[in-house]
């Protein structure tokens, strides 16, 4: 899987995440419990997943077009390297 969707993953895993948790703040309490696993499980896969196909540096915070390690542009449509998570 490419690193763009892995980020697309890891980043609608946390949206859901969070607007369940929401969802439950303000109405059905367990749903903020359950927002709290594609919450969690996204923040997985980001720190696992998003990494430099080069290098594989993490991503970080915000990761702009070119790796802070090793200094090439991230190729998104390539596979992360394989020194992560999963
Ligand atoms: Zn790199």
């Amino acid at each position: 899987m490419s690193l763009k969707k892995w980020l697309t993953l890891s980043i609608a895993l946390m949206v859901l995440g969070v607007l369940l948790a929401v969802v439950g703040y303000f109405g059905i309490g367990v749903l903020m419990a359950i927002g709290l696993v594609p919450l969690v499980v996204g923040l997985l896969v980001y720190y696992g997943m998003c990494r430099c196909p080069e290098c594989g540096a993490p991503l970080g915070r915000s990761p702009g077009s070119h790796c802070k390690r090793c200094g090439r542009a991230y190729d998104w449509d390539k596979t992360p390297r394989s020194n992560s998570l999963f």
